[in-house]
């Protein structure tokens, strides 16, 4: 529908039903006089949620029950990551920020077993050939950094913890829909020096407060519940062929690192209750229709919750350069490569260069 593509208004505005004015309204202010007209408008307000609390309880018994499974880890005194370590291994650097790991701090370490997961697709070659022409394509970097991330010292395979969850949403809300009209409006224009009277058609928006109800069935909303990776790399990473996760087997996880959940079930479902109510929003306004929405207040209410633990295969790669941290992601199954972006002033000095100089050379050959 249309509609739904309409402008969307602030929601600490509100359109006065009378003439249409854009008013600044507190939340949870029942009542707006209009400044231009007088007019006041009646804003209705929903009752609280209160729903909350019952399915916190639910994810806490849930994690509770959960079947668990022990990993041989070590937990990374830098940033916190708890990941596995191979026991044979001497000496090894934690995946997220290159910091040495103690072997002596290596504890067995109990967590949810996973529910299923996303084996490796890319083998480390081709991960790192991925890698590499990102690096080579894309990159402004000093020169001698580019050397140091492309010997691959600390390119490792990682299972990156994730949590899914499915949720029946119920969401009654109250806003408003607004509806272009045309006017014609008298001004002044001055032509040949001497002023003359001119119409022309201005946009004008009527206002309406409305109330609805939308329903939405949310499946496999993914959090990531690992921290030490950033949140907007991991995001790009997306999107995952979650429609061929297979079931958890011990056998997957060998040669490679699993990340222990930092981030628990009910965090997780904090998340995931905002990622929907985006979704929701973009539902409500759908359902509002016209040609403008604004939402004032929505109240969701959450039923058949159910979740997954599931593990999504990545390579990381962590590098500290002069003192500051690089980290890399490759999606293990599609190979997009994500990533912080050093900048090499020097190199973009040059491109600047390089670009004026092809554009005066391009006015030059124009002009002639
Ligand atoms: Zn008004
Ligand atoms: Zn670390």
């Amino acid at each position: 529908m249309e509609a739904a593509e309409a402008v969307v208004k602030d929601a600490n505005s509100f359109g006065c039903t009378s003439c249409g004015a854009e008013l600044k309204y507190s939340p949870g202010s029942t009542q707006l006089k209009c400044e231009y007209c007088g007019a006041v408008n009646d804003i209705p307000v929903l009752p609280a949620d209160i729903e909350e609390l019952d399915f916190n309880a639910y994810l806490e018994d849930s994690s509770k029950q959960e079947e668990q499974i022990q990993i041989h880890a070590v937990k990374c005194d830098a940033c916190g990551a708890t990941s596995s370590i191979d026991p044979k291994i001497e000496s090894s650097f934690c995946p997220y920020c290159s910091t040495p790991l103690i072997q002596s701090n290596a504890h067995e370490e109990k967590m949810i077993r996973p529910k299923s997961l996303l084996p490796f697709k890319l083998d480390q070659g081709q991960a790192k050939n991925k890698f590499r022409s990102w690096v080579n394509k894309l990159w402004f970097a000093p020169g001698d950094l580019m050397k140091a991330v492309l010997n691959f010292d600390h390119f490792k395979g990682v299972y990156l913890p994730y949590w899914t969850y499915d949720s029946a949403t119920r969401t009654d809300y109250i806003g408003q829909r607004g509806e272009h009209y045309y006017v014609n409006e008298s001004y002044t224009a001055t032509e040949n020096g001497k002023p003359v009277m001119k119409t022309r058609s201005v946009r004008r928006t009527r206002w309406h407060n409305v109330s609805g109800l939308v329903n939405h069935n949310f499946d496999d909303v993914l959090v990531c519940s690992s921290t030490s990776v950033p949140g907007e790399y991991v995001h790009k990473l997306e999107p995952w062929d979650l429609k061929n996760l297979v079931s958890f087997d011990d056998k997957y996880l060998s040669g490679f690192i699993t990340e222990k959940y930092s981030i628990d079930l009910k965090e997780g479902f904090v998340r995931a209750k905002s990622i929907m109510d985006d979704e929701i929003r973009v539902l409500i306004h759908r359902d509002i229709g016209g040609d403008e929405q604004r939402v004032m207040s929505m109240n969701t209410s959450h039923s058949n919750i159910t979740f997954k633990h599931i593990l999504l295969p990545a390579y990381i790669s962590a590098y500290r350069f002069k003192g500051k941290l690089y980290r890399f992601l490759v999606n293990a199954r599609t190979g997009e490569v994500q990533g912080e972006r050093p900048w090499s002033v020097g190199k973009i000095v040059l491109a600047v260069l390089g670009g004026i100089a092809a554009l005066m050379l391009i006015y030059f050959l124009m002009s002639n």
